[in-house]
């Protein structure tokens, strides 16, 4: 039995818990999509065939293809015949029969159909249309923030790909328990899902379990899709309350940055956030719009 660890199949895009998830039946399929260069380069360092061998070996087919010119679509099942049929149905665009055999839920498929397009065109990050349909406090086993994957638009790809360097530490922790994007914060089949993944991820990789819940359990304030910083901290409605800032990895500024380290409250407003060192505002930091800048508090 091959064993299973991250550095094993991380060529491939596939965070450890979506194999194990495949493995386990919890997802009928996984999907990642490549840059044909990244694949290429991937190819020639670790030998293509070595490592649908190791996925081979713990019952799971692999289905590679260019989807265009540029992107290859990989993806995984413990069955062949599915592997391709999320393919086909990709290419056709449809949704709905996709998200089921990725195994999302039912009302996280409604939500993206629903509201891709004009988020998209308004450019409005999904995490916060996910945060303005959460009622009641947010539960991290949903907390996507570290995942981009099906969330970007052509421009945040775009994007990305122009930040691929410095977010490839990050991109390559997988530090989340689904690969959705969830209908809100606390929706219950998001919840049972990222309860199930942990749940198998802890018998085969404490530590790396540990590590995840680690991070996404913490508050956040959410800017918008490559702009985040995660605190030690306590939210409150609008304000949080904190001891530390963890390392920026996003791209914060840094002088944004070193203001918010000086403080240890932020108040949220709709065009700004005041930043407080025991009880006195010492910076006013402007917001774009009421969008960027929410704090959510996955704790
Ligand atoms: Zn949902």
């Amino acid at each position: 039995m091959a064993s299973l660890s991250n550095e094993n199949f991380f060529p491939f895009y596939f965070s450890f818990q979506e194999i194990l998830a495949v493995k386990e039946g919890l997802k009928p399929v996984a999907r990642t999509m490549v840059k044909k260069e990244q694949f290429e380069q991937v190819n020639s360092t670790y030998n293509i065939k070595n490592i649908v061998s190791s996925f081979n070996k713990l019952g799971i087919s692999v289905f590679i293809k260019n989807k265009n010119a540029d992107d290859i679509v990989i993806n995984i099942s413990k069955s062949k015949e599915l592997a391709k049929c999320a393919f086909e149905l990709e290419q056709k665009n449809d949704f709905r029969k996709i998200g089921k055999l990725l195994g999302f839920p039912d009302c996280c498929i409604d939500f993206f159909v629903e509201n891709h397009k004009y988020l998209f065109e308004k450019k409005i990050p999904f995490p916060n249309q996910t945060f303005i349909n959460t009622r009641g406090k947010p539960i991290f086993y949903t907390n996507n923030i570290l995942n981009f994957e099906s969330r970007l638009d052509t421009e945040g790809e775009g994007k990305l790909s122009k930040n691929f360097h410095f977010f490839s530490k990050l991109l390559s922790e997988y530090l989340y328990l689904v690969s959705h994007v969830p209908c809100s914060y606390n929706c219950r089949k998001t919840v049972k899902l990222g309860r199930g993944v942990l749940k198998i991820l802890k018998k085969n990789n404490p530590a790396y379990a540990n590590k995840i819940v680690t991070t996404i359990k913490k508050p956040l304030i959410f800017f918008d899709d490559f702009n985040w910083l995660f605190f030690e901290g306590r939210a409150r409605n609008k304000q949080l309350e904190y001891t530390g800032v963890l390392p920026n990895r996003s791209l914060v500024s840094g002088q944004m940055f070193e203001k918010i380290k000086e403080g240890n409250k932020i108040e949220v407003f709709d065009d700004k956030m005041c930043v407080l060192r025991n009880g006195e505002i010492i910076h006013e930091i402007n917001k774009e719009n009421k969008y960027r800048g929410i704090i959510i508090d996955f704790q």
